[in-house]
C-alpha cells in the first residue's frame, strides 16, 4: 500500500516466509494448486522485476522493464495464460485457504488487465515513471553486498534512455496533479544519482572498468531524468492540456471492486459512510454536552453543537505525554492492552510472541510515521516484528511538538496503540502467519487488514476499555470520523465533482481537523482513488459480519470464537471470510 490514512502509521505488509504449510498432501487438487502457485509467483517475478525487488525477491534486480507497447502485449499474454491455467481448478475441490488464494489470484490477474486496458493510468499518470525510487531502494537494500548491488544498478540503468523515451511516448494529456507529482518525485529521484551514489562507487570493490561503465550509466541516466523533467515542465505543464484527475462513477466502481473486493458497491459504502457520519456527530453532541460542565464549570455552553464539541475536544487534548516521554508512554500501555484482552477473553494471544517496542531506527526516521509495525516481508524468513515509535524530532519548535502531542493525547494514543499493536495490526499479523500463504502475503487484502485494526478500536471500547468514559468515546468518535470522512470525500471528489473548498470545509467542520491536515487530505484524494475508502469499508464489513453472526447464532454467539475464526483465514477479503463463516 502506498498511502495510509493515519499520517503516523505504516503497516509494513507482512507475511510469512514458507509456502502454504496447511496443505501437506502430495497429490490431489490442493497439491496441484500449491505447485501451481509456486510456479506462478516465480513467473510473476520474472514478468515484473521491479515489483519483485519491492517484495524482497532480488533475483531480477538488474532488469529494467521498458514500458512500451511490446511490453504491454507481453503482459496481456501473461495474464491470459495464467487466467486460463487458473480456470482448470475447481473452487470446491480446494481447501478453504486455497479457495481464497485462487480467488485472490484471479482478481489480481483480472485487475492487472483492467488497469492496463481500461483505467490506463500509464497514459495519464507521469509519476508511474521514476527510476530514482527503484534505484534508491536497490542502493539502500541490505540484501546483497555493495558490489553486487552496484553491478545490478549499473545493468538496470543502462536502459534509462529507452525507459524515459517510452514514458514520454505513453503519455497523452496527463492530469495536472499527477504531472506535478511526477516532477516532485523525479526531481527527488535525480538526487539518488548524485554524490552518495558516486561515493559508493568510489569506495566499492568494482574494477576500474566497471566503475567507469557505471559512472557513464549514471551520467546518461541523469540526462534522461532531466530530459523527462524538462518535457513535463515545457511540453505538458506550460501547454496546459490536461484531463481531469477525477475518474468518474464507472471507473470508480470498477476500481473499488478490484482493489477492495467488498461485497458492497462503492455507492453503497458511500451511503453507509454518510449515515455513520451523522451517527458520530450525534453521539459527539451528547457526550460533549455531558462533559462541558465538568471541564468548564459555571460557564454557559455554546449553543452551536459543533462549537460545543470543538471546545470540549480542545480541552481533552490538553492531556498528553511530555515531549521527551512519548516513547515511554507507548511502551507503558502495551502490557495494559495485553492484560485487558486476556481478562475480557477477546481472543487468544500467543505469549511466545511478545511485541517488541523500540525507538524507530535512525535510518527509518523522518518519514512522518510516528509509529509503525515493521514486520518481515514474505522473503525475510525469521526476521523480528517490531513496533517502532519515533521520538519527536529534536528540531521541532515547541509549537510543532505541542500540536503533535495534542493530536496524540492520552486518549487518542491508547486508540492508536490498539490500532497498531494489540489487538490490531500486530495481533492480526501473528494470526495470519499461522497459516502462511505466499499468495496472501503478496496480495493480502488491505481493506481487511486496515478494517480489522479500525474494528478493534471500537470493539475494545465496547468491552469496557477506558471505562466507558465519555472522554474516551468522544475522542474515538473524532478518530473514527477521520476514516469515515476519508470515504466520503473519496467518493464525493472522484465521482460527484466535490470542490477543494467544499472538501476542506467538511474536514474542518465535521471532522474537527486542522487546516494543514485537511489540505493534505485533499491532495491525497486528487492523487489516489478508492484507497481512502478502504479503511471504513473493511471496518464496516467486519462489524456488519459480527452483527449478522450474532443474530444468526443468538445465544451460541461467542465473541472470542468469532475473532479467532475470523483471523484464521489470513489477510483475505472480508467477503470471502464471510462466506466461509456463514457456511460453517
Ligand atoms: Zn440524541
Ligand atoms: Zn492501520
Amino acid at each position: 500500500m502506498k498511502f495510509l490514512y493515519l499520517p503516523l502509521l505504516i503497516l509494513a505488509l507482512a507475511g510469512c516466509s514458507q509456502a502454504d504449510k496447511a496443505a501437506t498432501a502430495t497429490t490431489g487438487p490442493d497439491a496441484r494448486f500449491d505447485a501451481f502457485k509456486n510456479q506462478f509467483i516465480e513467473a510473476l517475478w520474472r514478468q515484473n522485476p521491479g515489483y519483485a525487488s519491492g517484495q524482497g525477491y532480488h533475483k531480477y534486480d538488474s532488469l529494467l522493464v521498458i514500458p512500451n507497447a511490446a511490453q504491454r502485449q507481453s503482459d496481456a499474454a501473461f495474464t491470459q495464460k495464467y487466467l486460463a491455467a487458473l480456470s482448470t481448478f475447481g473452487l470446491d475441490s480446494l481447501s478453504p485457504n486455497n479457495q481464497i488464494d485462487l480467488r485472490l489470484l484471479r482478481n489480481e490477474l483480472r485487475a492487472q488487465r483492467w488497469y492496463a486496458d481500461t483505467l490506463r493510468s500509464w497514459q495519464w499518470d507521469p509519476s508511474n515513471y521514476n527510476l530514482g525510487g527503484a534505484v534508491g531502494d536497490l542502493l539502500n537494500g541490505r540484501h546483497y553486498p555493495l558490489d553486487r548491488r552496484l553491478r545490478n544498478i549499473s545493468d538496470k540503468i543502462s536502459h534509462a534512455a529507452e525507459f524515459y523515451a517510452a514514458a514520454r511516448a505513453n503519455l497523452s494529456s496527463p492530469t495536472r496533479e499527477h504531472t506535478e507529482l511526477a516532477i516532485r518525485q523525479n526531481a527527488g529521484g535525480l538526487a539518488v544519482f548524485g554524490s552518495a551514489l558516486a561515493d559508493s562507487v568510489r569506495k566499492s570493490g568494482l574494477t576500474e572498468q566497471e566503475k567507469k561503465t557505471l559512472t557513464d550509466h549514471i551520467a546518461t541516466t541523469r540526462q534522461a531524468v532531466q530530459g523527462y523533467l524538462d518535457f513535463l515542465k515545457n511540453e505538458v505543464l506550460s501547454v496546459g492540456k490536461y484531463r481531469s484527475f477525477r475518474i468518474g462513477k464507472n471507473l470508480f466502481e470498477q476500481k473499488f471492486a478490484y482493489d477492495i473486493q467488498s461485497h458492497f458497491s462503492a455507492a453503497e459504502v458511500y451511503q453507509q459512510a454518510l449515515k455513520h457520519k451523522a451517527e458520530l456527530l450525534h453521539d459527539m453532541g451528547h457526550r460533549a454536552a455531558r462533559l462541558y460542565p465538568k471541564y468548564f464549570p459555571g460557564q454557559k455552553a455554546p449553543a452551536d453543537t459543533l462549537a460545543l464539541i470543538r471546545s470540549v475536544v480542545n480541552q481533552l487534548t490538553l492531556k498528553h505525554a511530555p515531549r521527551d516521554g512519548f516513547v515511554d508512554a507507548v511502551k507503558r500501555q502495551i502490557p495494559t492492552l495485553v492484560a485487558f484482552v486476556n481478562e475480557h477473553k477477546l481472543l487468544t494471544q500467543d505469549p511466545s510472541k511478545p511485541l517488541v517496542v523500540r525507538e524507530t531506527p535512525l535510518y527509518m526516521r523522518g518519514s512522518g510515521a510516528g509509529a509503525s509495525v515493521s514486520a518481515p516481508g514474505p522473503y525475510d524468513k525469521g526476521a523480528n516484528t517490531y513496533y517502532n515509535v519515533e521520538p519527536l524530532p529534536a528540531e521541532w519548535t515547541p509549537a510543532q511538538a505541542e500540536s503533535y502531542l495534542r493530536e496524540y493525547n492520552d486518549y487518542t494514543l491508547q486508540i492508536l496503540n490498539i490500532h497498531e499493536a494489540i489487538p490490531g495490526h500486530y495481533t492480526q499479523l501473528v494470526y495470519a502467519n499461522r497459516s502462511p500463504s505466499l499468495v496472501k502475503s503478496i496480495f493480502g487484502n488491505g481493506a481487511m487488514i486496515e478494517g480489522w485494526a479500525v474494528y478493534t478500536e471500537r470493539m475494545m471500547l465496547e468491552n469496557g476499555y477506558g471505562n466507558n468514559s465519555d472522554e474516551m468515546w468522544l475522542l474515538w468518535d473524532k478518530w473514527n470520523m477521520r476514516v469515515t470522512l476519508n470515504t466520503i470525500i473519496d467518493h464525493a471528489i472522484q465521482v460527484d465533482n466535490m470542490s477543494e473548498k467544499d472538501a476542506v470545509a467538511m474536514l474542518r467542520l465535521d471532522g474537527f481537523q486542522e487546516e494543514a491536515e485537511a489540505r493534505g487530505k485533499w491532495l491525497r484524494a486528487t492523487l489516489s482513488q478508492v484507497q481512502l475508502s478502504s479503511y471504513f469499508t473493511g471496518y464496516s464489513e467486519i462489524y456488519a459480519l459480527r452483527e449478522e453472526l450474532k443474530q444468526k447464532q443468538d445465544k451460541e454467539f461467542d465473541l472470542k470464537a468469532f475473532h479467532e475464526n475470523f483471523l484464521s483465514y489470513g489477510s483475505a477479503p472480508v467477503k470471502y471470510i464471510r462466506e466461509l463463516l456463514l457456511r460453517k
